[in-house]
């Protein structure tokens, strides 16, 4: 995908900065060339020569980096962040460090409220040594992945704005706090709606220096289609009640409109009974829902948009409970026009957008505003992170994975059933066509992780036979795969199923996965039993077999272990050795 250049510079709609805006260097030689300007020039020039570079450096500020799987460190000299920013004066100002030992600082600790990447913190901190706020940083971080966008105001364009300004907020840089506030003030018209609500909570974060901004947001909160629950659930409580309140007073006057009808149930805060829905999916009981449905039959899940509210608010396991209800329409939409599949996509998280799709939401759908939740997904999405190559056994980045599913579920209606056609088929076949799908289904958890637990979990898989084999010898379910007899039980059709549906699910929403997979699996069906063989071929099976799952445990459990230290970044690797550990089976 070609990307779009957005404009690379910061504007200052009153030009009321005091800071130099140096977006091309060259401009530099081009200044008056007065001795103080001359001398001023020189000194930014010589600080820059320290900026981000170890040489006399006193300490570190690491911060996730969008471009590499680990933290990065910025290099920093105490005293000129000290002489620049209150903020620093205050925390270097203990001063009983150790001669000669370096500080190591954490973004995530200097700022605690909103996440702070690398590449923003850069630019701050270049501000600091220079004087001079450069370029937007490139490669794709505030450039979205829709081709269609100007990249002005687009998700990734206004978070880094975002982060920005917090970090100058944080430091206490009132000056860049004004720049990056009246730079957001520039684009606000064009930001999606669903983007002002995070905007408002950082400007409140950002306090005093912030208010104009502050003042914006609301204003735009007050009149937007968001309605009233979303705002509740999100916004700092007496913003929130301040909203309401207002709208309340508004709503009597929109009545004698009768173009702003529509607008009535957005601003009103919904009854009784459902709100005592809503408050039950908060506390995940699903059973409250279903006596509460009782209890007023006159209300109906789709009454409370009880979907929609789950999709935005709860987690996935509730979702999924509430949607095996069976009770409420997947493609309902609520007063503002979303269906629940577009709040999904709002949301950022693939495994939503997949129960939803398999429950049979519509991707063609479009927002009264006409946007599907592709085009939703997309501009949320940094290109960086679309483009991003997939490396095998990497934990794939949420964003990407939600444009994926959406872009397959576009283009491909497979017919649902498969898995029972396979298990017909494999008539007496039945062991090797288990133990098939527990290989496949294996190999797809240590490739692809989040696709495998995203597809099994429409599946209602829970781990697979291969893996169990390590943690539990004994399991009766899987100890005599190999060797006859061999029980056909209702348990082993039932699990069969199971994973013939992930393997479908799979091939789906992740086809790149899939494809990986169908060329693994060919090349690995010498493991697969085929009724009569001779006992040297028996022999020959059980080897590779014996092989696969020598491979699959050192894997797993390195792999387990490395998961476990990087799910605290949902962008990071969970292995980069896995891959190549693999590819040894591929080679085969
Ligand atoms: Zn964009």
């Amino acid at each position: 995908m070609a990307i779009q250049s957005p404009p690379l510079t910061f504007t200052d709609s009153d030009n009321s900065s005091v800071i130099q805006y140096i977006d091309n260097p060259h401009l530099l030689t081009q200044l008056p060339n007065d001795p103080s300007t001359t001398a001023l020039r020189l000194l930014s020039t010589n600080l820059e020569t320290l900026f981000n570079c170890e040489v006399c450096s006193d300490g570190t500020i690491s911060a996730a980096s969008s471009i590499s799987s680990s933290p990065r460190k910025i290099p920093i000299h105490k005293c000129i962040l000290a002489s620049r920013s209150p903020f620093f004066k205050e925390l270097f100002g203990g001063g009983d460090t150790e001669k000669g030992k370096k500080d190591d600082y954490e973004m995530r600790e200097l700022g605690k409220e909103v996440v702070v990447w690398y590449e923003s913190l850069l630019v701050v901190l270049g501000y600091l040594y220079t004087g001079r706020v450069g370029s937007l940083p490139g490669g794709g971080i505030c450039v979205c992945a829709d081709t269609d966008c100007a990249h002005v105001a687009c998700r990734p364009a206004i978070d880094f704005q975002i982060e920005a300004l917090y970090t100058s907020s944080v430091f206490q840089i009132s000056e860049l706090v004004s720049l990056f506030q009246r730079h957001l003030l520039d684009v606000m018209d064009k930001v999606a709606e669903d983007d002002i609500l995070m905007i408002f909570s950082v400007a409140h974060i950002c306090g005093i220096g912030c208010e104009k901004l502050r003042s914006k947001c609301e204003e735009m909160v007050l009149n937007s289609m968001i309605d009233s629950v979303t705002i509740e659930k999100i916004l700092p409580a007496e913003i929130a009640n301040q909203i309401i309140h207002t709208r309340s007073v508004c709503k009597s006057q929109l009545l004698s409109l009768p173009e702003e009808n529509s607008k009535i149930d957005i601003y009103s805060l919904p009854n009784k009974h459902i709100r005592r829905i809503h408050r039950a999916l908060d506390s995940d009981d699903v059973e409250l829902v279903r006596m509460l449905l009782k209890e007023s039959p006159s209300t109906s899940l789709d009454d409370a948009c009880a979907l929609h509210y789950a999709v935005a608010h709860c987690d996935s396991k509730i979702t999924n409970e509430l949607l095996d209800l069976g009770l409420a329409n997947v493609n309902h939409r609520n007063a503002r026009g979303y269906s629940v599949l577009h709040v999904a996509a709002v949301r950022r998280e693939p495994d939503f957008i997949a129960s939803l799709l398999a429950k049979g939401a519509l991707p063609s759908d479009v927002t009264s505003d006409g946007r599907k939740a592709i085009q939703i997904s997309r501009r949320l999405t940094k290109i960086l992170d679309y483009n991003r190559p997939m490396e095998e056994g990497m934990q794939a980045h949420n964003d990407r994975l939600c444009v994926e599913i959406l872009e397959n579920a576009e283009t491909s209606h497979p017919i649902l059933g498969e898995g029972a056609l396979s298990l017909a088929n494999a008539g007496d076949d039945i062991r090797s066509r288990l133990l098939y799908l527990e290989t496949r289904v294996g190999m797809a958890r240590l490739l692809f992780p989040k696709e495998a637990k995203i597809a099994m979990g429409l599946a209602n898989v829970e781990g697979t036979m291969e893996l169990a084999l390590y943690n539990d010898n004994q399991d009766p379910a899987v100890d005599d795969l190999n060797d006859t007899p061999f029980k056909i039980n209702q348990e082993r059709l039932t699990r069969m199923s199971a994973l013939s549906k992930t393997v479908e699910f799979a091939k789906r929403y992740f086809r790149r996965c899939a494809k990986v997979l169908d060329e693994l699996m060919m090349d690995n069906d010498t493991i697969a039993f085929r009724g009569t063989e001779t006992s040297e071929e028996k022999q020959q099976r059980k080897k590779r077999y014996q092989e696969l799952q020598d491979v699959f445990s050192k894997a797993f459990f390195e792999d387990k272990r490395e998961n476990d230290l990087s799910s605290i970044s949902s962008s990071c690797s969970s292995s980069s050795s896995l891959g190549h550990r693999n590819s040894k089976i591929a080679r085969r």
